[in-house]
């Protein structure tokens, strides 16, 4: 093992992650007090919550003496890019199994993934479906020499208690605590990971970039403790655009014109949607005035590159 003055994991830095009042006068109108986490800040390559679920995961694997990391993802996963990023600059080989055939182009995210030396492995959609099998897993780890396993979106026990540290410096940055926290959601572990810590009070909610997104609410339970309540958090089902990276022009230009009033890119695939479908729910009445929101910036714009924003 690295001594700690060798080890540029220890060593890392990650850039902050401040909490930017947003001020516009929709918000104004509205009565509403909007914060946004901007976790996207932490790293150009391996910011937003990718940063937040791999951290942990990483000190064990250093710990464990684990040198190679593998993991699971789609051609434009966040995951995979944030993974082969953090491998690199961490000393990790990384392996990334991918889900259906090797196209002719790889998308930008692999063709990146590739040249931050991650060895990527298509695999069909039917095996790919037994990512989370204990056999299955067991094959792999005997296949590949003994990685260190992330499941797909890096989303474990140990990427709960990256999220939740999202809660902890917001209370720091605070001296009035927040009502309501939204994040965008696709396996529902950010959601668990700020649900571990809400206070009394407050609620969490989780905007689905899925279509069906219902699913959700069994992923995050799966995620905490029996004992949870669930009556202080819930799953926005109604704006996913059709889709899991799907979008409309309406989409995209919401994101153009926030980009030009607030300076903030906005990913298409999460976070987009996400504030897309918070202004609704604002326009609509549906949070009372003097609401305090904080929104989480979780990243991931570099998958704008699939779309002509
Ligand atoms: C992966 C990702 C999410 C979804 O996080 P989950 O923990 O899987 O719900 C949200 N936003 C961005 C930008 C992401 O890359």
């Amino acid at each position: 093992m690295l001594n700690a003055s060798d080890d540029p994991l220890q060593r890392f830095q990650p850039g902050a992650s401040p909490l930017q009042r947003l001020n516009n006068d929709f918000l104004e109108q509205a009565g509403i007090r909007l914060y946004i986490k901007r976790d996207d800040l932490i790293h150009p390559h391996f910011g937003g919550n990718k940063w937040r679920k791999l951290k942990y995961n990483l000190q064990y694997a250093r710990e464990n003496n684990n040198k190679t990391l593998l993991t699971f993802g789609g051609a434009w996963s966040n995951h995979i890019y944030a993974t082969a990023a953090a491998g690199r600059s961490f000393d990790f080989k990384t392996i990334g199994l991918i889900r259906g055939e090797r196209p002719g182009r790889l998308s930008p995210t692999l063709q990146f993934a590739e040249k931050n030396g991650m060895q990527l492995h298509f695999i069909d959609r039917e095996t790919y479906r037994k990512k989370h099998q204990p056999e299955f897993l067991a094959t792999l780890a005997q296949d590949f020499n003994r990685p260190y396993i992330l499941p797909e979106g890096g989303s474990n026990r140990l990427a709960l208690k990256g999220c939740a540290e999202i809660i902890d410096e917001i209370e720091k940055a605070q001296h009035r605590p927040f009502d309501i926290i939204c994040c965008a959601s696709g396996t529902g572990a950010t959601l668990a990971g700020l649900i571990s810590r809400l206070q009394p009070g407050q609620t969490a909610i989780g905007f689905s970039a899925l279509k069906g997104g219902n699913f959700l609410i069994e992923e995050v339970k799966k995620h905490l403790p029996e004992d949870t309540p669930d009556e202080n958090w819930s799953i926005e089902t109604r704006f996913h655009f059709g889709g899991y990276a799907r979008a409309s022009e309406a989409l995209l230009d919401f994101i153009r014109r926030f980009h030009k009033q607030h300076g903030i890119l906005l990913d298409v695939v999460y976070t987009g949607k996400m504030f897309y479908g918070l202004w609704q729910m604002i326009k609509a009445g549906e949070f009372s005035p003097g609401s305090r929101i904080v929104v989480v910036h979780s990243g991931g714009t570099q998958g704008n590159a699939g779309f002509s924003l």
